[in-house]
């Protein structure tokens, strides 16, 4: 097992990324050190990297903590952050590479969220790690940066290989698919993916990850040109234009107040 997810606060997921051949891991966007700590002891592991997507309390909460308690441990930021990632000791931009024993993460920036916002992509793990930007079924809100921002940001995502597993910050799934399904009820992919999501959640399970194939499926946010999802906005607001950031903004608008 190569993702080891690690439940941290109310409803947030940090990761551990283990490189098999070296007993080598990093850690994505760790809040609470304790816990990332006994995972990584109990299995033996050497934490080297941690991997923040972007500079809120909830991503990056534990790296004082895990500094002081492996000296010398790399941690990566974002530019954009603008020095915003506690305990920062690389500084990193789109396109640059991480290292985590032999495996190899691609930096993507995917800004919007919070302007140095990033992803990363580890070809090798067929996986990419999207922070706050993109959920199942659903994305990040836009505090930062623009609609346009954002949907520039997706699409980088979604130009990925459809079968690169998608491992994001919160299990925010359930409520997702249930606004989701408000603009595409007879989405049958959707509809599906709800009673699954539904099920898995009774039974105190995690949701991640998806794919970034199944998202084009059932995301609402990775699927502003759906003839659905078009006619049921405008419904609720007439006067809408056809423009794909505008219809974006507008099922962000109604998201946000869900
Ligand atoms: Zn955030």
């Amino acid at each position: 097992m190569a993702i080891i997810p690690v439940p941290q606060l109310s409803d947030n997921y940090a990761y551990l990324v283990v490189d098999d051949q070296t007993n080598q891991c990093g850690v994505v966007d760790c809040a609470e050190a304790d816990k990332v700590l006994a995972e990584v002891n109990r299995r033996q592991l050497r934490l080297v990297a941690v991997l923040p997507t972007h500079w809120h309390f909830d991503h990056v909460g534990g790296n004082q903590d895990l500094v002081r308690a492996i000296p010398g441990l790399r941690v990566y930021g974002a530019r954009g952050e603008h020095g915003r990632i506690p305990a920062q000791t690389h500084e990193v931009d789109d396109g640059d590479t991480v290292e985590v024993g032999t495996l190899k993460g691609r930096v993507i920036g995917i800004p919007a969220h919070t302007n140095g916002h990033i992803a990363y992509y580890f070809p090798q793990l067929n996986s990419v790690f999207t922070g706050d930007t993109l959920f199942i079924a659903g994305c990040g809100r836009v505090f930062e940066g623009r609609a346009q921002t954002m949907v520039d940001s997706l699409a980088k995502l979604a130009a990925l290989p459809d079968s690169t597993r998608v491992y994001c910050g919160h299990e925010y799934t359930e409520k997702n698919l249930r606004f989701a399904l408000t603009l595409e009820p007879n989405n049958p992919a959707l509809k599906s993916k709800y009673e699954w999501a539904k099920a898995v959640r009774a039974e105190g399970k995690y949701t991640i990850p998806s794919t970034i194939g199944d998202e084009k499926q059932f995301n609402p946010f990775l699927r502003i040109d759906s003839p659905e999802l078009r006619t049921n906005l405008k419904k609720l607001v007439p006067t809408l234009s056809d423009d794909a950031v505008a219809v974006f903004a507008k099922v962000r608008e109604l998201k946000d107040r869900f």
